[in-house]
Order: C-alpha cells, then sequence, then structure tokens
C-alpha cells in the first residue's frame, strides 16, 4: 500500500505559502510507516517546531491501473476519506530552499493521520461539491470543498497513473485548503466531511 499526497491543489494555500501555482498536479509520497488511524493520538516530533496541520480528502484506489484515461479514472475510486497531511514546515522550508526532497519534512512516522471510515460517492450528490474541515478545540480553523480543487480526483489520479501504478488499497490525499498553521500538545481535532465526522483525535 502506498500513499500518495497532492501538494498546491487549493489557490487560496498557493497564496498563504506564497508558492507558484502549478502547471499540472505537484506529487510526493508517504510510507505505510506513516499511517495513524483509528483516532489514535498524534504525538509532534522532537526535532520540529512548527508542526502543521492540513485537512485533505483522501481517495482509496479500488482496482489497479496505469496509464488511466480521463473517461475511466471515476472506475477507480468508490469511496471518499478524511485524513491529515501532517507536515514539519520548519523542516520543509528549509529543504526547499535547498532544493532537495522534502520527505524528512513528511513522511515521519504518524504524518498520514486516516479518518474512521469512507463515504461513498454515491452518497454525494455532486462530486464537486464535497464539503469538509477541520476543527481545533471546538474552533473551525479549516474549511475545504472538492469544488475548490485546481486538480479533480479524476485529473489527479489519470495524472498519477502516468508515472506510478495505482493498486487496490493506496490512499490518495488530494491537497489542503488555505488555513494550515500549528498544533501544539493537548489540541484537540476534529473533523467532518459535511456533518460526518471522521476524525476526533488528540495532539500529544
Ligand atoms: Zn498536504
Amino acid at each position: 500500500m502506498k500513499i500518495v499526497c497532492i501538494g498546491r491543489n487549493y489557490a487560496a494555500h498557493i497564496e498563504e505559502l506564497k508558492n507558484e501555482m502549478p502547471a499540472e498536479p505537484v506529487f510526493f509520497m508517504k510510507p505505510s510507516s506513516s499511517l495513524l488511524k483509528d483516532n489514535l493520538p498524534f504525538h509532534i516530533p522532537s526535532w520540529s517546531s512548527s508542526l502543521h496541520h492540513e485537512i485533505e480528502l483522501v481517495v482509496r484506489i479500488c482496482r489497479t491501473g496505469k496509464d488511466i484515461s480521463p473517461r475511466h479514472a471515476g472506475r477507480y475510486f468508490r469511496e471518499i476519506g478524511l485524513g491529515v497531511d501532517f507536515t514539519a514546515r520548519d523542516v520543509q522550508h528549509v529543504l526547499s530552499a535547498r532544493g532537495l526532497p522534502w520527505e524528512k519534512s513528511k513522511a515521519f512516522d504518524e504524518s498520514a493521520v486516516l479518518g474512521t471510515g469512507f463515504l461513498p460517492k454515491t452518497s454525494f450528490t455532486d462530486l464537486k461539491s464535497v464539503d469538509f474541515r477541520l476543527d481545533i478545540n471546538g474552533k473551525s480553523v479549516q474549511q475545504g470543498s472538492s469544488g475548490l480543487m485546481i486538480f479533480s480526483f479524476e485529473e489527479i489520479i489519470v495524472h498519477l497513473s502516468k508515472y506510478v501504478t495505482l493498486k487496490p488499497g493506496d490512499l490518495v490525499y488530494t491537497g489542503t485548503p488555505a488555513g494550515v498553521g500549528p498544533v501544539h500538545p493537548g489540541d484537540h481535532l476534529e473533523g467532518f466531511i459535511g456533518k460526518e465526522k471522521l476524525l476526533d483525535f488528540m495532539v500529544k
């Protein structure tokens, strides 16, 4: 199983980090060892002093595919879930400035939080209006909608499968909307798709 993450997929988030608008999806990967499930607590690593939350819609791949055509991309996922792409922003900035890979800031243990369930695509009237949000200590800090994504679920799948064979169980984190920021020990994070709560965990 692999975890693929899309970067820079919401204009307002690109703006807040002063990044350039991508001409095609930007992707990177996290190892399976980064997965944190079942609402277990997240532990801030000792080597970062700016550990950021990024709430993201997650699609789970349901069949093997390579060089998937736009027409067929929708067949490769049946469900949409929610996750947090935890990022050591301070470490990422140092690596980016030197033109080095981001792995250390993105692929560490517990950095890929996955919600407690997936919602079937059929439960949404429109895949372009899947609304989601992250609350910290009862206050909403990030809100997004799939309609604001620069690259749609299907476009992401088409692009990824040009380079990497997608397999059942693979997770694709589809990018974060604006509002990223640091988490602190004692924070209580809750994530929702619509009214459905899929994340509810503590930061330690
Ligand atoms: Zn992200």
